[in-house]
Order: C-alpha cells, then structure tokens, then sequence
C-alpha cells in the first residue's frame, strides 16, 4: 500500500456521512450521519480504513497520521475547553474500533482514555464527586490493561469481586472513592506484574497505544476467521473512532441505555429498551445490575426522555428503516454514541418493510429488498405454539431451523431402533460424528452440547433438512449413563424433550407445535385479503405479489407425481423443471425391473418393457393433468439399474443359506449373477443416465412412448399437455443425437396413431463438465439446457456428495476453505464459470435455447441470484423452497434493475 500525498487519514464527526462506510467504517460514519443531523454526538474523529491497511501492510501507521492526529485533537481541545488528560480538568475521549460490518471477534472500546494517577484528581474536583473519578480511573485501567496490554481479563474481575466481597456488598455502586482508590493500586499493580511494564500516565501514548492495538485486532485469529466464514474481504481494514466521553456514571441523574426506535420482535410502533442509572458502557448490557425497561426513563427523567423519543422519530425517517441506538445521559444532558440499522427477525423484517410502505416511507421495490429468501424459508418452518406454557432447558445455537419433539435419545443404535418402533427421537450428543449418521436420519431433530454453526452435527443436520440445536453449552450430556443434566434437572432416556431449531431454544416435555401461517397462506387455507388476516400473512402477500411483478426469471418445481405437483402449483410454480422417473420403477414394479434386467433374449425384453409401458403412460397421464398448460420436463431414467435389484450382500446370504439347505431358487441364482455383473466400484460414475439408454435396447424408447402417448390421451381429452423429454448425464452431442434419433421416431409413430401433433420437445441435463464445456456442439441436438448442478458440483469438484458431507465437510468448512458448502450455494467461481460460459455457447448455437437449473440450488437464494444473472430462464427446486426462489427471484431483478438506474 503506498501512501498519497493528498491522503487524509482523519475526518472530524462533521466531515463524513453514512455512505462512507468503506472509508470511516459503520459505527464513523453513522456517528457523522447523526453529527450533521444536528443530533447531539460528543464530539470526535475517525481514522480511516486507509490508515489502518497502511499500518498492516508496512507495520508502520501512515507518516502523516500523527500530526493530522495531532491537528484533530487540538481541535477538539479547543471546542471543548480543556486538553487531553489536562491535570486540573482533564478531556476524556473513548477509542473505538468500527470495520465496515460489524465483526464479532475485534477490539473492545477503551473508554476514560486521559486520566492519570494526577488528572484522576482533576477530574474528582471538576466533577465534584471523587467517586466518579476514581470509578473512571479503574475502569480505564482494566480495559486498557485488557485489550491494550493483553492481561488476562478475569485477574481484574477477580479483584473488584474481592473489593466486593470485603465489603460485603454486591454491586459494584456500592464501592466508595476510598474503595475505588484502592482497587485503582491493585488494577496497576496486576498491569505491572502481568505486561511487564507500568500503566502508561501520559495521556498522548494511552492514545497512541490504543489505536495502536485497534489496528492490530483487525488480525486477531477469531477475527481472520470470522471473515473468512462470512466472505469478508481480509483487506477492507478498520477505522478509529476518537470520542470525547460523556459521563453516565455520575449518580442518580446519569445513566447508559440502549434502544430500538421500534420492536424489532414484532415491528410495532414502542418504546424498547434497557436503561441503567449511574452506569458507564457496556454495564447495560453486561448484567451486572438490573436494569430498568426504557420505559421507566420517562419517570426519572422526562425530559430526556422525550428528547430520546424525538431523536429517534428523526432517526427513523431518516434510515427509513427500524434503528438500534446506545445513548447516555449526562447530569440530564442527553447524549448519543451509536446507531445502525438494527437486526430484526425474519417476520418483523417483512412486517417492517410494509410498515414503512405504508408510512411512506418507503416503496415497494425497497421494500423487497429489505427482506430476504432466508427470512421467508424461517418462516414456512412449522413451530412451537407461542401461547404454550413451557420449561426452558437451556439455549444453544440455532443451528438448523424447525421444531422437533421427541424422547431424548443418546446414542445412534437406539435412535434407530426405537424410531423403527414408531417413536419419535431427539437424538442428544456432545458432538456427532460420521458414526452418528444413521441415528441422525432416523431422529426427529439432533442437540448437541458442543460446536457451533460449522460443527459436524449442524452441517449434515442443515443438508438433511433436519432440526438441530448445537453448542447448548448448559447441558452436560453423559452418553455412558444415558442422561442428562441441566441445572438441577436430569433427563433420562425416554423423557420427552423438544428443540427449537430457529431459536437454539431446548425444553423440557412436549410443546405443542402449530402450522406456519405463511404456509397455510400459500396453500390457500388462508386469506391474505381477509379483514382478520394476521398481519404477518399481508405482509408477505404483498411482498410476493410485487416480486412475482418485477422478475424476469420463472420458477419451477422438481415433482414425481401429480400430488407434489399440485402442491408446487399452489406455492406458484410455472411448470416442473424434473420429474424424475426412477420413482417409477419402484414399489410393486420392481419386480417387472428385474425382469427387464434378467431378459435373456430380445423376446423377454420387450415382454418387460411393455409391461412397464402401460404404468409409466399413467403416471405422465396424471402429472400432466395436474399441470395442465405448463411445461412438464420428465428426465429419462438417471440412475444405475443395481439400485432396482436387491441388495448383493443380503442375496448373496440368501443364495448360500439356499445351497446349503440344497433348495435354490433358479431366479435367486439369476438375479445373484446379474448383480455381480450390474456391480460398480463407484456407481456414481458408472453405467447410469443416457449410457443406460444407449445400453439397453428399447428402454428410452419406452419412456419416450410412454411420455408421447400420454401427451396424446390429454390432447385428445382437450387438454394442454407440455411435455419435455431430458435426457440425463450427456457428456458427448453423439450421445444425444443417438437417442434423439431413436425418440424422434417414436414420437412420430405416436403421433400418426393418435393423429396429433405433439410438439413435445428434447433437451439434456448439463452435469459433467465435458458438457458444459462443449456446450455449443450439444446444443445442435438440444431444444433445452437443464443445469444439473448437484451432479456438476460433484464432478467439478470431485466430491462425492454423500461421502464428504458426512465426514470432512466439517473440517474444510472450520478452516474456512469454503464459508458455505458448494451443495447449498453455487460455487460462482468454479462450477458457476462452466455454467456461465455453458449458457454463451449454448445460445451461441441456438439462439431460442431453452435454459434452466434443475439442482437444489435452484431453491438457494445466492444461487438464484447467480441464475438470473448468467441469464438462465428459469429455475426449478422442490415445491416448499418454490416462495423463496420467486422472492429471491424478484429481488435480483429489482437490484439489477436498481443498479442500471444508479
Ligand atoms: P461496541 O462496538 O462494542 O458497541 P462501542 O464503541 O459502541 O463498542 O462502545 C462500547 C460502550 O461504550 C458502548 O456502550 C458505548 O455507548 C460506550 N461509549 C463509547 N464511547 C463513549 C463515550 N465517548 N462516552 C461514553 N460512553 C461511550
Ligand atoms: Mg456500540
Ligand atoms: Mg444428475
């Protein structure tokens, strides 16, 4: 990083504005924003972003930064009347760190920065009140100590609760100045011992230090992997802000609170809040004290009060949009030290946003983009009755949203066993592992006592679609004794637990659970329109109504059989993007699958497949009835034919058990051969999809007659059928045009003896690379791209999806090599590349080139931003993820759109 000669490393609060976020961080430049609103901030300055990546790339701060610091604090000395730790009446600022997005894991605020063991009597004298000075003081060594100098914060707690203790009191106001004097010794004599050096007295180097030791906690190890978590870029740097403290540590008529200008639970118009008298910082948040609800303010201090209720009426009209606040009051003086857009959940966020619509505020493009697909997947999740009286267990990580209930369980084997017995489990472990897998499948929700978000438990839980609490650090799990304990209580195996999966929340017994309203509104069991209509359901309504509006994408349903197919259509799906056909060939029909596989002769083949005709042209009749007058793609069976046959080391047993006892079944024998022969080291990539097609005579062209013959009964009942025929794994246009010759064939056949025209359409699935990269030749055989992208991401990547989820995942997700897994959200850089330049060749060849995704990341909010903005037409996902891929859909559209404009 080279320095520019006109560069300015530091901007007064009056300076900047809350579009400078890149340059001054989120906390400056609202602090500025609120500083020109003519609200009343203390004054201060911030040093850049800029400065900060100069000091890590060089070691070094910036050459100029300390005279323009220099400059600053003169300045705001002059404003203020007294000097930075001046003897007699000391100026007091706080150092505050601020990175563009708010980063758990970085610095702590040092506050009281400019007293010394002399300006601590400055300050006693000027305030009048000698404990406040010295309350100040110890809090300044402590938090310099701790995050300037590195000692280890629990030695101070240690020695306040001996103070404490000595006094045989309990809150920390009941410390007098002579307690606090002491105390202020103790503090600088754990300093000495612990950093090896005296608490700094000069107040310029207490500065210097402490903006010092900012820049370097952007590199703090828990902060490097936050970012590389949540895809924060590691050279965005963090600004300083430099603030003359305000003081609410002064008595009864002082105070620190924090606010939000409405609730951020339910959206509503309030007053929510926490306030604390004679309290500095973090104490409100801390739990030292009990603090009072912000409503209380208005009793002890009215007038302040309203001038918080008028700030933050302004703040609101200004953010358009709902605002946390930290203020403090000073001797009845007001102050405010911090405002953001606050953090909602998911149903204020779409009650909030058509609040501010209403308000005017606000349109309706803006306001989908202040709700997200993530928030309206949280709310389809059926979930605890609210009105239900319950026993809190504890709390841990949501790790995997929905609400389960169960008997508690503690090992796999009974999990599985009792889930086969009809019971419904929670399976509880300290951790899982890849051993847990099948009792993680047979339970009804997973809890874990260890881990976080990218703990084993909470990926696999997340890919299953399953429920999980992680990390519920309050529970201690004994797998030994099958048990237990929490607090006092101990929960046996058997007793009934139910975890809440979008609130990390654990209880005791069963809650009741109730649909989710959102659901039961797009299944049309309730009436946005109605005059009761809960207020939630409206909003989501019209949030909807305005994406399905503005979005250039369609969205479509991945559906076997007419009844998902109707389902898909009520939650608003366009047509089926696969239907997958393998269903088919199981149940009942297996058997007539073996036959086909053990045919020996052309003779017996066909007895077979015409066997299987007749079942398959039913199935298509009733899917396309459901779909009546929407695009149908039916993929051609996909997957390797031993899937259909039994099991090679159960018949392999049974075979032998037959020989021994001399009785075996010449069938058993048979079906035994054609296993070994059907047998793959890695069926994955084996004789599957169009090989099988190309492999076996006449099975395509069953289902093709099948698909055509269907058609042709509902065109001749007046329907609309529109069917497309894709044919699964191509990896070479010979390939497809082999089998399009042979369908094209049928298709005419069926449609002279039926006497219809058909227009059924053929196209192929793009999930190996080979495919994707020779695009433009396989186009001249397709009418239609369907990206695969479960099947592209495994072959790209070299991941065998069942394999890795289960058992590395975990690792590679910890150490940060992806921040999400590549099966939830489209690896853009990688398989995304060939999907990108799949779509130019294709169109290239064909202009009318029909293009869709068909893989989960249809239904993946990132993923269908990726989709529409490669210039896919449509994207398909299972029938429940179809409302976020419409929403998500409408929001890509809308920010494109906006971006156009801007
Ligand atoms: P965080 O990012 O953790 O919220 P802050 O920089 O906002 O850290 O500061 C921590 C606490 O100290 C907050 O309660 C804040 O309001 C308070 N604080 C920060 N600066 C000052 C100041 N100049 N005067 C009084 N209190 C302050
Ligand atoms: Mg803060
Ligand atoms: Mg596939």
């Amino acid at each position: 990083m080279s320095e520019n000669k006109d560069q300015k490393f530091v901007y007064d609060f009056t300076e900047g504005n809350r579009d400078l976020k890149d340059l001054l961080g989120g906390k400056g430049a609202n602090l500025a924003e609120m500083t020109n609103l003519g609200l009343p901030v203390p004054p201060g300055f911030t040093i850049t972003t800029e400065a900060c990546k100069v000091y890590l790339a060089s070691g070094e701060a910036p050459a100029a930064l300390r005279d323009e610091v220099s400059a600053h604090l003169a300045a705001l000395e002059a404003k203020m009347g007294k000097k930075l730790g001046q003897s007699d009446d000391p100026l007091l600022v706080s150092v505050r760190s601020g990175a563009k997005f708010s980063m758990p894991g970085m610095m702590d605020t040092v506050l009281n920065i400019g007293l010394s063991d002399e300006s601590v009597v400055g300050l006693a004298a000027q305030a009048g009140n000698e404990r406040f000075a010295w309350d100040s003081y110890r809090r300044l060594i402590q938090m310099f100590g701790k995050t300037v100098l590195g000692v280890e914060g629990e030695l101070f707690e240690e020695a306040l609760d001996e103070a404490k203790a000595a006094k045989k009191v309990t809150v920390d106001t009941d410390l007098d100045a002579a307690d606090l004097k002491k105390l202020v010794t103790r503090f600088k004599k754990i300093v000495a011992k612990q950093a090896g050096r005296e608490f700094p007295q000069d107040a310029r180097e207490q500065l210097d230090l402490a903006v010092e030791a900012v820049f370097n906690s952007w590199n703090t190890d828990r902060a490097k992997l936050y970012r590389r978590q949540e895809r924060i870029p590691s050279d965005l740097g963090t600004a300083v802000n430099i603030c003359s403290m305000v003081f609410g540590n002064l008595g009864p008529d002082s105070g620190t609170g924090v606010a939000f200008t409405r609730d951020p639970a339910s959206g509503h118009a309030g007053v929510y809040g926490d306030y604390l008298q004679n309290a500095q910082g973090e104490d409100v948040v801390a739990g030292i004290r009990n603090t009072v609800p912000l409503a209380d303010l208005e009793a002890i201090d009215k007038t302040s009060y309203d001038q918080l209720m008028t700030i933050m009426t302004t703040l609101e009209t200004h953010y358009k949009d709902l605002c946390d606040i930290e203020f403090t009051i000073e001797r009845g003086q007001l102050w405010m030290l911090q405002t953001r857009v606050g953090k909602r959940t998911a149903g204020a966020a779409f009650r909030i946003a058509t609040q501010l619509v209403d308000q005017g505020l606000i349109d309706e493009a803006e306001a989908l983009q202040r709700v997200n697909g993530a928030q309206l997947a949280q709310l389809m999740f059926p979930r605890f009755d609210e009105g239900a009286t319950t026993t809190l267990l504890g709390r841990g990580i949501a790790a995997s949203p929905g609400a389960a209930v169960g008997k508690a369980v503690f090992d796999s084997y009974t999990a599985v066993k009792w889930s086969r017995s009809g019971e419904k489990v929670i399976l509880i472990r300290r951790e899982t592992n890849p051993d847990d897998l099948d009792g993680m499948i047979a339970a009804e929700g997973i809890l874990t006592s260890r881990g976080g978000k990218t703990s084993h438990a909470a990926v696999v839980a997340r890919g299953m679609g399953k429920t999980c609490v992680c990390g519920a650090e309050d529970l201690e799990v004994d797998t030994k004794r099958r048990r237990m304990t929490v607090g006092g209580a101990v929960i046996e195996e058997g007793d009934v637990v139910s975890i809440d999966g979008s609130t990390g929340k654990v209880y005791l017994g069963e809650v009741p659970v109730v649909p989710s309203p959102v659901v039961e509104y797009f299944e049309g069991r309730m009436h946005a329109g109605a005059d009761d209509a809960d207020e939630l359901v409206a909003a989501v309504h019209r949030i909807m109504a305005y994406a399905d509006r503005v979005r250039r994408l369609r969205v479509r349903a991945n559906a076997d059989n007419a009844e998902d197919a109707l389902r898909a259509r009520r939650f608003g799906a366009q047509g089926i993007g696969l239907c997958r056909t393998e269903h088919m060939f199981l149940g009942e029909r297996r058997e007539l699958v073996e036959h086909l596989i053990l045919a020996d002769t052309d003779k017996e083949r066909e007895e077979a497949l015409s066997a299987l005709l007749p079942l398959q042209k039913k199935d298509f009749v009733e899917l396309f009835e459901a779909m009546d007058g929407l695009p149908v793609t039916v993929r051609l069976l996909d997957p390797p034919l031993h899937e259909f046959l039994p099991d090679i080391t159960e018949l392999s047993v049974r075979v032998a058990l037959a020989e021994a006892r001399k009785d075996a079944n010449e069938n058993d024998l048979r079906l035994l051969q054609a296993v070994h022969k059907l047998h793959e080291q890695n069926p994955m990539l084996g004789l599957r999809g169009v090989r099988l097609g190309l492999v076996i005579p006449g099975l395509f062209a069953m289902q093709v007659r099948a698909i055509a013959e269907a058609a042709a009964e509902r065109k001749n009942a007046k329907g609309d059928p529109r069917a497309e025929i894709m044919v699964p794994l191509v990896g070479t246009v010979q390939e497809l045009e082999i089998v399009r010759e042979e369908a094209d064939a049928v298709i005419a056949e069926v449609e002279a003896a039926t006497g219809t025209s058909l227009k059924l359409t053929i196209g192929t699935m793009i999930e190996l690379p080979r495919a994707a990269l020779t695009a433009g030749q396989i186009a001249e055989a397709a009418q239609f791209f369907s990206f695969g992208t479960n099947d592209l991401t495994q072959t790209v990547w070299g991941f065998s999806r069942d394999d890795v989820e289960a058992s590395f995942f975990t690792a590679y997700l910890e150490k940060g090599i992806f921040g999400v897994s590549p099966f939830e959200t489209i690896d853009k850089d990688g398989v995304g590349s060939l999907v990108r330049s799949a779509v130019q060749a294709g169109r290239a060849t064909r202009p009318d080139l029909k293009l869709g995704v068909c893989g989960e990341h249809g239904g993946d909010p990132e993923s269908v931003h990726f989709f529409h903005e490669v210039g896919l037409d449509y994207v398909s996902c299972s029938p429940f993820r179809i409302p976020v891929a419409r929403l998500e859909a409408g929001r890509a559209a809308a920010e494109a759109k906006g971006s156009d404009s801007r």
